[in-house]
């Protein structure tokens, strides 16, 4: 068996966060029913002229500051050439010879650096939809601002390449830029690979791979070609230059076209868009978004709240998370507490809605109070939890609720000792248990206890008072 270096480069493609596409007014929700968001600057009619849209240049921008790559202050944009049935103008307005950002980076949870080779701005194209004997077009994404964030070859495992793409997606939200939706198409990633022997300089024939609709995808399409690759390799065959689609079900890739040339696109000069230059001030401006990104917090919430490493993980993988976290923990000063109780209860009702965080009208502050009643007796677990659930989509008054639900919690001796007097009346079985030394039979008399109360007794108390009534 040879040993071999395997070499991965990606190819990453996201819509930018604008309310109108790249060079006209139209909207970019193109959810909306087919061709509704069109206008003649987007179908390519002839005369008509681009306007580019300044959101896209910003967003861009912080993006680039994001991935520390070096700004071009010159905007330029070129036409690629090329015929398809979703792309009405036989071109697609692009950045070629003067990207936005070059000379950028990457660094992983591993602490492994990936460079970024550039970022430009482009467009996209329509979208194909293909039936049994037809194929329709819808052009509502037609014009969508792209940004192509293509890394260095410095990848080395399908398992880098995954880092590298959760990576990317989190800054990319944490800033702002991009929804990042893998499932919606607002991501979209290729990724070329080849493999060389261990050690040399030489550069082995690149794959291109397509159609990864997840970042595991991508790991798993990767992981194939290792071993495809490998396995040829091994045996004295030949590695092609081709494309290969990934086909998820099947867990392989096969050959989508065989690559002999690189095409051309006849890049030249977009004659309707003059070129300019960003002014230092908006530069500097885009700078305020980026100034904390992911890793950076992550720190921070070590080493600020005493987080343990995996608690940290799980509010870092949110911005919102993160966000409501900072903001609960400075209405009550109990890092920890908000935080088991955000990765508890609060995430389990948020994962139970089908939009997620978008249902949540539960404000930080009214959460915190929940954590505070909690923690300081009046709510035990299961009416904590019940508070959360009548308020996190409405954002009720919390003490209200309490109020006309009943909800706050028992602890008083005089309301409970009847109570336990009685559950242990009703319940031989296990006092016999208890008194001949089995201590876990008392959790079954508190049950009682708390069935009594609807579940609204401090179950510490009651344990409390059984073992003091039972010693007796
Ligand atoms: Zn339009």
């Amino acid at each position: 068996m040879q040993e071999f270096d395997t070499v991965i480069g990606l190819e990453v493609h996201v819509q930018l966060n604008t309310n109108s596409k790249i060079f006209c007014s139209c909207s970019t929700k193109f959810e909306n029913p087919a061709n509704s968001n069109i206008c003649p600057v987007c179908c390519g009619y002839p005369g008509v002229l681009p306007v580019f849209n300044k959101q896209a240049l910003l967003l861009a921008i912080r993006v680039a500051l994001a991935l520390n790559c070096k700004i071009n202050k010159k905007i330029y944009f070129e036409r690629k050439n090329y015929f398809y049935p979703d792309l009405p103008k036989n071109y697609q307005i692009s950045q070629y010879k003067m990207p936005l950002g070059e000379g950028g980076a990457l660094s992983l949870p591993t602490e492994k650096t990936i460079g970024i080779t550039r970022v430009h701005l482009e467009e996209d194209a329509g979208k194909l939809i293909h039936k049994e004997n037809y194929s329709l077009v819808d052009l509502n994404r037609t014009g969508t601002p792209l940004l192509e964030i293509v890394s260095n070859p410095d990848i080395t495992s399908p398992q880098d390449a995954f880092d590298y793409l959760s990576s990317l997606k989190l800054i990319l939200q944490y800033i702002g830029a991009s929804e990042c939706n893998m499932e919606k198409g607002s991501l979209r990633c290729d990724a070329n690979i080849s493999l060389k022997n261990k050690g040399a300089s030489t550069l082995g024939v690149k794959v291109e791979l397509k159609n990864m609709n997840t970042f595991k995808g991508v790991r798993d399409a990767l992981e194939y070609e290792v071993t495809r690759q490998s396995k040829t390799l091994d045996e004295g065959g030949k590695i092609f230059q081709e494309t290969r689609l990934w086909d998820a079900d099947r867990q392989k890739t096969e050959v989508m076209r065989s690559k002999e040339e690189a095409h051309d696109y006849r890049y030249f000069p977009e004659p309707d868009l003059l070129d300019f230059f960003v002014e230092e001030e908006f530069i500097e401006n885009e700078k305020q978004f980026v100034k904390e990104l992911p890793q950076d917090r992550h720190k921070r919430f070590l080493s600020q709240y005493k987080l343990q490493a995996l608690d940290v993980d799980v509010l870092i993988s949110e911005k919102f998370l993160a966000d409501y976290f900072e903001e609960a923990v400075k209405e009550f000063n109990e890092p920890k507490k908000i935080c088991n109780f955000i990765i508890g209860p609060f995430l389990e009702q948020v994962n139970a809605f089908p939009d997620r965080f978008q249902s949540v009208k539960l404000s930080a502050k009214n959460f915190s109070k929940i954590v505070k009643y909690f923690s300081n007796g009046l709510l035990n677990n299961l009416t904590a939890k019940k508070v959360l659930v009548l308020c996190i989509s409405n954002n009720s008054d919390i003490d209200e609720i309490i109020k006309n639900e009943g909800l706050s919690q028992v602890s008083g001796e005089a309301e409970l000792s009847g109570l336990v007097l009685e559950a242990i009346k009703e319940s031989p079985k296990a006092v016999k248990e208890y008194t001949e030394g089995k201590s876990q039979a008392i959790m079954f008399l508190v049950g009682a206890v708390m069935k009594k109360t609807k579940g609204k007794a401090n179950p510490k108390v009651v344990k409390e008072l059984l073992e003091k009534t039972l010693k007796r």
